[in-house]
């Protein structure tokens, strides 16, 4: 405990909130914490991610908790996989419950990006975290939407998905793709997403995510004040990081 003090000390770490779990100091503390799935990690250690970012330290043990979280750092500081680490942890959890159960397949994750350009990178590190885990992943570019528009592809077998606002939106109100068992949605670039230009997309897909178990994570470079208003409106006892820009 003491350790993981000093840790968020020493990247000047601010966390607030309500039973703040500690800080992981490495990936593998996942393993013996949180189970985390050894190709999972394997996959990471695959693509030189030795050690976890700050922003990776303190969003990845929140989120495995279930918790809603807020979460500020700077351009290059890992926020990617601080939001995507979690995700495919819970959705290959969920699906190893669903195959006990067997219920069929639903999308269970969400990624929401502002730009085309951020989401197929949000994709491409997905994917490349994805190897040999088995989940099916999607970016709804304008040819999976077409397809998903006309059935020829079912929106239910995606275990998670990539995507800008508009897009999505455009899929949910054809009926073509159903968020109601998503029980993890992500925004990135928040700060974005919550602006004006955005904010009606946003309160779509968020109506759209109906299941009462939805977890929130809010992710950006810069929290505003309309950030901080809807997060706080959408929230349950949220998690607040925010990881100053290193200093020189
Ligand atoms: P942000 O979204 O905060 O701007 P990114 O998620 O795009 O930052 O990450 C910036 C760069 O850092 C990427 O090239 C990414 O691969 C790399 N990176 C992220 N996490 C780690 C890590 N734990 N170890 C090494 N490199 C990392
Ligand atoms: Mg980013």
């Amino acid at each position: 405990e003491e350790d993981a003090m000093s840790l968020r000390k020493s990247y000047k770490g601010n966390v607030t909130g309500d039973d703040i779990p500690l800080p992981i100091g490495s990936f593998e503390d996942l393993i013996s914490r949180f189970k985390l799935d050894k190709q999972l990690l394997k996959n990471l250690i695959d693509n030189d991610f030795t050690e976890p970012t700050p922003i990776q330290s303190e969003a990845i043990p929140s989120t495995l908790f279930d918790r809603d979280i807020i979460a500020c750092a700077p351009t290059g500081s890992g926020k990617t996989l601080a939001f995507l680490i979690p995700l495919i942890q819970k959705v290959l959890q969920s699906k190893k419950h669903a195959k006990k159960k067997s219920t069929g397949g639903a999308v269970k994750g969400l990624v929401i990006s502002p730009t085309k350009e951020l989401a197929l990178q949000i994709f491409n590190e997905l994917n490349s975290l994805n190897t040999k885990l088995g989940l099916s992943v999607a970016y709804l570019n304008k040819s999976l939407s077409g397809k998903l528009r006309n059935g020829v592809v079912k929106g239910s077998k995606f275990d998670i998905v990539v995507s800008t606002p508009l897009r999505l939106i455009d899929l949910v109100k054809n009926g073509a793709l159903d968020l109601s068992n998503v029980d993890h949605l992500i925004f990135d670039e928040a700060d974005k997403l919550f602006d004006s230009n955005f904010i009606e997309q946003t309160d779509a897909i968020l109506n759209a995510c109906s299941n009462n178990k939805l977890r929130r994570s809010i992710f950006s470079a810069t929290i505003t004040s309309s950030v901080e208003e809807l997060a706080n409106s959408i929230m349950t006892s949220p998690i607040r990081i925010i990881i100053g820009h290193k200093e020189a």
